[in-house]
């Protein structure tokens, strides 16, 4: 997959030829035992774990906001079948194989291994992989049939042993009373399967498995969490390795910086416009229009406008930061340069085709390197450098005081202090873009309309200045569609 593996990875035929062998995938569920062996290139290489980090970062959000199991499935379903899909052998009874399928699975065994390249570098990272991959896991576990579950367990050897009928029944009263001990009671025609006793940690302290000469005998109903503890452990230990061996791959300058990015957060996927939700009105946002969209902004952008408009002026990362913005909510490089020449209204029209011009046309790619800038997402702006005296670009959750940011969150109408408290507390937890989906679930509710309809359950949570925005003109429209049938 990368220089270091790629060595590795190298068989040799009868003839001395080296030649990489593509791996097989029969299965759907995968253990990740074994890495990729052949190449693939840099775009994939990106593209194939972003995707994968979107889906990681939507579940690691719904844990932290201790969403249960099926909140956490609603948020994240839509996800994987848009970024990570992953098709079963067979739908409605007939085989499903071919090239689609492949390319699938070999995203999935691909995007898991690169991410681990990105994620072992802390402990702190690596734990938090763990827990989101587990949660992936057992999503796709328990979604699977039961073939599939089963060519799970013959494909890894678990070293687990069937207990066999005669012992079974032998120990059946042992068995009963174990089960009697918990709140779980096990059918009578449970299997058991024996493990060693220290790989069931929980099983035993909770008293649900029945414990005998150093082995505990697991019902086979309890053994997705079996599954799920040899999955974490298993990855676990493959991250430090992986931490130990990194080194190496720091001769390698193209890997390095994407990995960089990816580390830099669970939060950092890249903006991808939705035309179906932009701005309101025919998809094109006018610099007439800025001031009336602005109840659709997240904080960070408010505060930004708010600032525009009373300084007349906004310094470079301001600029930067809300110019950005307003080119993915549809603002053309002319209407940019109206918007922004009006704005600025103190200075003359010579200071400003000399000092900002080009920076606005720059933006839409029309100078210099002619590089077209996307938006930028939570995870830069959170990670860029924080505003100094005059600068108003940043994320408020992480830049303003807590007195500041209750009462700016107050300006917009939050006074639920249930809501305050949440976002106090995420704040101190340094999980901004929680808060900041907090916030938009508590303003963008109406009866009639699902609440919360824009980010959140059965929706992403935010990552993106923008996509908070195409999730507030969404909302906006379908309140509008509901009050419209209530008229009729
Ligand atoms: Fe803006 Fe993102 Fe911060 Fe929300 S979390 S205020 S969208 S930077």
């Amino acid at each position: 997959m990368f220089r270091t593996q790629k060595k590795r990875a190298l068989e040799r035929t009868n003839f001395g030829k080296e030649v990489i062998r593509e791996q097989d995938y029969p299965d759907r569920l995968n253990m990740y035992l074994i890495p990729p062996l052949a190449e693939i290139t840099l775009d994939e290489f990106e593209e194939w774990a972003l995707d994968r980090l979107r889906v990681l970062s939507e579940i690691e959000t719904c844990l932290f906001r201790n969403r249960n199991m099926k909140m956490t499935e609603q948020s994240v379903k839509p996800l994987l079948e848009k970024y990570l899909p992953l098709s079963p052998n067979s739908v409605s009874g007939r085989v499903n194989k071919g090239s689609q399928l492949d390319t699938e699975r070999k995203k999935d065994h691909y995007s898991h291994f690169i991410l681990r390249l990105a994620f072992c570098r802390t402990e702190e990272l690596r734990r938090r992989f763990v827990k989101a991959e587990t949660v992936l896991f057992r999503m796709r576990y328990l979604s699977a049939d039961v073939a599939e579950q089963h060519a799970l367990l013959a494909r890894y050897n678990f070293g687990w042993t069937l207990v066999p009928e005669d012992e079974k029944r032998s120990l059946q009263e042992y068995l009963n009373f174990a089960s009697s001990e918990s709140t779980y009671t096990p059918s009578p025609n449970e299997s058991y399967f024996t493990v060693p006793f220290e790989r069931v940690p929980e099983l035993v302290e909770s008293r649900k498995v029945f414990v005998k000469g150093g082995v505990a005998y697991v019902p086979a109903s309890q053994q997705l969490s079996l599954i799920l503890t040899e999955f974490s452990e298993k990855l676990e230990k493959a991250l430090e390795i992986t931490a130990r061996a990194l080194p190496r791959l720091d001769e390698d300058d193209r890997l390095l910086p994407i990995l960089a990015h990816l580390s830099k957060g669970f939060v950092a996927p890249e903006y991808i416009p939705d035309n179906s939700t932009t701005a309101p009105g025919h998809g094109v946002v006018r610099a007439s229009q800025i001031d009336s969209l602005v109840p659709h902004f997240p904080l960070c952008m408010r505060t930004l406008h708010t600032a525009l408009r009373r300084d007349s002026h906004l310094r470079y990362f301001g600029r930067q930061q809300y110019g950005l913005f307003l080119k993915g909510i549809g603002l053309s490089v002319e209407e940019a340069l109206g918007f922004w020449r009006s704005s600025f209204s103190k200075c003359t029209d010579e200071k400003f085709n000399k000092e900002y011009r080009y920076n606005i046309r720059h933006n839409y790619g029309l100078e210099g390197n002619r590089r077209n800038y996307k938006p930028r997402s939570c995870a830069q702006i959170l990670t860029d450098a924080a505003p100094g005296a005059n600068e108003h670009h940043g994320c408020p959750y992480r830049h303003f005081s807590e007195d500041n940011l209750v009462a700016a969150l107050q300006g917009l109408g939050v006074s639920d202090q249930g809501v305050l408290r949440g976002v106090r507390e995420d704040v101190r937890n340094k999980q901004y873009h929680v808060a900041c989906t907090r916030v938009f679930e508590a303003t963008h509710k109406a009866p009639g309309v699902n609440s919360p309809v824009g980010v959140g359950v059965g929706m992403e949570s935010v990552t993106h200045p923008n996509l908070y925005y195409d999730r507030s003109v969404q909302f906006a429209r379908q309140v509008e569609t509901v009050d419209g049938e209530n008229r009729k």
